[in-house]
């Protein structure tokens, strides 16, 4: 039998979601355990893009610096200080810019590896945190005062409390008896790095078109990463199309604002579905990320979520260790649950509503939807709130 290791959190996961919560939990000198299952590769040719990037809110990127990873990340991250939006099935056009609000941007386009790899260099500095890797998390089980963890290779963990950072399809949570409602949206994210004959101009921009919405992200060499949500066998049909074929459907598609789409890479497609937990605690379980959460990406928020999470969840550890309160307890995880569920909701329900409504080919939803883009451009008071929103202040 393996000698048993203590932690006060073990957290089962260590994509971005877990990794910050092991890094704000360690440099709060609590005792962690990560628990990853795959083994990253960060030998990236020169010059190459993350096909995966994220949209990175104000918030998020507040979360980072207090996890000690932004100045690692900052120089990598392409700041976007202004965001247009359209319709492709009317007049409906909106424009955010930063300088309205007196900010000099409103969030940052950053490669997914760049924050993991800053994020594991974090945490190997952190004497409180270990991170296994690989290792998987084979059973567990709630003793008294502990949650038993055993990996797959037979290891024994045991901590206060055991945190599900393990993405979408949680093991911890399946394990736990925590029923998600998942529903499929019919539709796959096509995402690829291209070129564009004109500059980016430092902004996000998104047309949404009858089968879903098409993203532009500025990068930091002058290319865009794209998102293009699509109807599953529309996204079959343009990955099957040669480069030439997509970049004149794909320029064709985003109504030429950026001139031609002069070439694309590797073109890579996600499957996108909504999902929610029916709780996020159990006793000395929580679930954090999209373990608990996953919503469209049409508004890039999935990661920023999660984020939020991190902070909730590290808040409340901190105050009952402050209190001398049980981490572990129910009592004290429902806070988390209590403040976190309902924004999630939220979001999800918005990003449901955008996905129907831009949808719609139905004349009088077309007709409403681009009187509402055109009327909140000309209220500045509503524009504000929304960039605010956006920005997760
Ligand atoms: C096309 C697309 C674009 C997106 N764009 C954005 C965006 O711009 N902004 C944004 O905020 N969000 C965006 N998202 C959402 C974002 O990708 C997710 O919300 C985010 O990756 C969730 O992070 P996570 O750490 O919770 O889960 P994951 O990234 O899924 O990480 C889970 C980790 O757990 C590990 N794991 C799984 N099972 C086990 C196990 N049994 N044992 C040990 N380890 C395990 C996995 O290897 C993985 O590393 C986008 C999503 C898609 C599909």
């Amino acid at each position: 039998m393996s000698s048993k290791k203590e932690f006060d959190i073990v957290i089962a996961g260590g994509g971005l979601v877990g990794l910050s919560l092991a890094a704000v939990l360690g440099k709060a000198d609590f005792q962690v355990a990560v628990l990853e299952a795959r083994q990253a590769d960060f030998d990236w040719p020169q010059g190459s893009i993350d096909l995966r990037v994220y949209a990175i809110t104000r918030a998020s990127q507040a979360l980072f610096a207090d996890a000690g990873v932004w100045p690692a990340v900052q120089a990598k991250a392409a700041p976007f200080r202004e965001m247009r939006v359209w319709d492709a099935g009317g007049s409906g056009d909106i424009h955010f810019d930063s300088a309205e609000l007196g900010e000099p941007y409103l969030g940052h386009i950053l490669e997914s590896r760049v924050i993991e790899k800053a994020l594991l260099d974090v945490v190997a500095d952190l004497p409180g945190v270990n991170l296994f890797c690989p290792a998987r998390i084979k059973a567990f089980e709630e003793q008294a005062d502990r949650q038993q963890v055993e990996l797959q290779d037979g290891r024994l963990l045991a901590a206060k409390l055991l945190v599900g950072a393990d993405g979408k399809d949680s093991l911890v949570r399946g394990y736990a008896g925590i029923h998600a409602r998942a529903s499929d949206y019919g539709q796959q994210a096509l995402v690829a790095v291209i070129s564009t004959q004109y500059p980016h101009e430092e902004t996000a921009w998104q047309r949404f078109l009858p089968s879903g919405p098409l993203a532009f992200l500025p990068l930091t060499d002058g290319r865009c990463s794209i998102v293009w949500s699509a109807d599953s066998d529309e996204a079959r049909r343009l990955m099957e199309l040669d480069d030439a074929g997509f970049c004149a459907a794909l320029g064709e598609a985003f109504d030429y604002r950026l001139g031609k789409v002069l070439d694309c890479g590797e073109r890579l497609l996600f499957p996108l579905r909504r999902q929610y937990a029916e709780r996020y605690v159990v006793p000395r379980l929580a679930l954090v990320g999209d373990a608990s959460h996953v919503v469209h990406p049409l508004a890039g928020q999935g990661v920023n979520l999660g984020l939020k999470d991190v902070r909730e969840l590290s808040d409340t550890l901190l105050q009952a260790r402050q209190k001398q309160r049980d981490i572990g307890s129910l009592s004290v995880l429902r806070r988390y649950e209590r403040a976190r569920k309902g924004d999630n909701m939220a979001t999800m329900l918005v990003m449901d509503g955008f996905k129907h409504l831009f949808g719609s080919r139905v004349a009088p939803l077309c007709w409403a939807r681009n009187l509402g883009l055109n009327l909140v451009d000309a209220a500045p008071p509503l524009k504000n709130q929304i960039m605010r929103a956006a920005m997760g202040l």
